[in-house]
């Protein structure tokens, strides 16, 4: 019999000769070699060889709605024959603004920019030029994109890869990144109470690329308290939870006010746009009326702002029945799971919260960084291979999240879980 190599082998080979490592981002990468996407829709995607596979990966959050959503498309398309770029306003924009403003009631102004990295870059900018200080305190395992100012113990590809400060990264810059323990409200007053000097504290409200981690009761009040006590800017840093969590993201799900936002993934369901926003104070320094400079030739394309728009409309339309629908998924999926993993007496942990979910193989809770990289990734690696070989495409790592769409129905749920099923019993052997 005449073995085919799989064309997503033949097509990375060929991808590693003009590809670093043969991907554009290093949390696509995993061993022996990724397959490579032919196209998706709803739920599910095809790779290169013709496999169908139920995606949990779901864009890094990005996909609430699912692959191809069709208000989404139905609106680029309109926007496609319109034009894709103008680099000069559209009314658009400002009717964004004011869904984001409207969703968001920490939020008077928000500027559009293209990535989770350059929204956290342009707070952290914000909150240095409105304090005149310098420091900035992140927390252990949260990841805030990929610059030199949160490239210090940082979650997500960063953790996986083992990598706790850049090289080719700055000292001068990474040295003024204090970094805290998640879920230790006395850690950064400690943290607060030794320095004078700190611009903004940035935190993700719900830590989603450490696995999933969540914050523990009055952890947040307690910072957003002490922040507030110090008049320090804090950002919550809502690129995962904005739009998914609730339509009003994190902030909105746990009652708390922060002075700066950043948003991305779920902003427009899959196309290249983030946001920062804040009170109106700290908001006008921004260039070119103020003197925090800021500036994109792609901030508020055309394209991806008809995205955003549909995308938000959707969701206002959808709102309660959309949020409580995955939120139901999420818990019985989670159960379930749980369910599994103790008739086959794996330890572990599973972590959920609203619509993002992960197991962790530990047999100590997962509350922060440390825990997190004490629970077993040998055999998470397993488990992955094992759902990708039944159909089932979870992010390749454990510090990411398994996240849940619109579109999953009850029966790629119950396939979901019986792919898991196996996978757990292949992590037992
Ligand atoms: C993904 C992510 C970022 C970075 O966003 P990019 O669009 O990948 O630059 C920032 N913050 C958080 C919380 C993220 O999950």
């Amino acid at each position: 019999m005449v073995r085919m190599l799989s064309k997503s082998k033949k097509l990375f080979d060929d991808a590693k000769r003009v590809i670093p490592s043969g991907v554009n981002s290093p949390v696509r990468y995993f061993e022996p070699y990724p397959f490579f996407v032919k196209r998706s829709s709803g739920s599910t995607i095809w790779d290169a060889d013709g496999k169908k596979l139920t995606d949990f990966c779901n864009g890094y959050g990005a996909l609430l709605l699912g692959h191809g959503r069709k208000e989404i498309i139905s609106s680029v398309s309109k926007q496609l024959k319109l034009g894709t770029l103008y680099c000069a306003p559209t009314e658009n924009e400002t009717k964004l603004s004011k869904h984001i403003v409207k969703n968001y009631p920490s939020i008077d102004k928000v500027r559009l920019v293209n990535t989770g990295s350059e929204a956290t870059m342009t707070a952290i900018r914000l909150a240095r030029g409105y304090t005149k200080k310098n420091k900035i305190i992140k927390f252990e395992g949260c990841y805030h994109g990929a610059h030199d100012s949160v490239l210090v113990k940082a979650g997500s590809g960063s953790a996986h890869n083992g990598i706790s400060v850049s090289e080719g990264g700055l000292k001068e810059v990474s040295k003024q990144t204090l970094v805290a323990q998640y879920n230790n409200p006395e850690d950064i007053e400690g943290i607060i109470k030794k320095n004078n000097d700190i611009a903004g504290v940035i935190v993700e409200p719900i830590l989603a690329n450490m696995g999933l981690i969540l914050p523990e009761k009055n952890f947040l009040m307690h910072v957003r308290k002490i922040t507030r006590q110090n008049s320090i800017p804090l950002i919550f840093d809502e690129v995962v939870t904005g739009f998914r969590v609730s339509i009003g993201g994190a902030q909105k799900y746990f009652g708390i006010k922060p002075d700066i936002t950043t948003m991305a993934k779920a902003l427009s369901n899959g196309f290249g746009i983030a946001a920062v926003g804040g009170r109106k104070q700290i908001m006008d320094q921004l260039s070119p009326k103020g003197n925090v400079y800021q500036a994109s030739t792609f901030a508020g394309n055309p394209v991806a702002v008809s995205a955003a728009l549909a995308s938000i409309r959707t969701l206002e339309k959808l709102q309660n029945k959309l949020y409580s629908k995955l939120e139901k998924h999420c818990v019985r999926f989670s159960g379930a799971l749980d369910d599994l993993a103790t008739d086959l007496h794996i330890p572990h942990q599973i972590n959920f919260a609203s619509s993002m979910m992960q197991i962790f193989f530990s047999d100590r809770p997962v509350t922060n960084y440390e825990t997190s990289l004490n629970a077993d990734a040998k055999k998470f690696h397993k488990m992955f291979h094992t759902l990708l070989k039944h159909g089932v495409f979870i992010a390749p790592s454990q510090f990411e999240v398994v996240f849940f769409s619109d579109t999953h129905t009850s029966s790629d749920l119950n396939k979901a879980l019986d792919a898991y099923r196996l996978a757990l019993k292949a992590v037992k052997d």
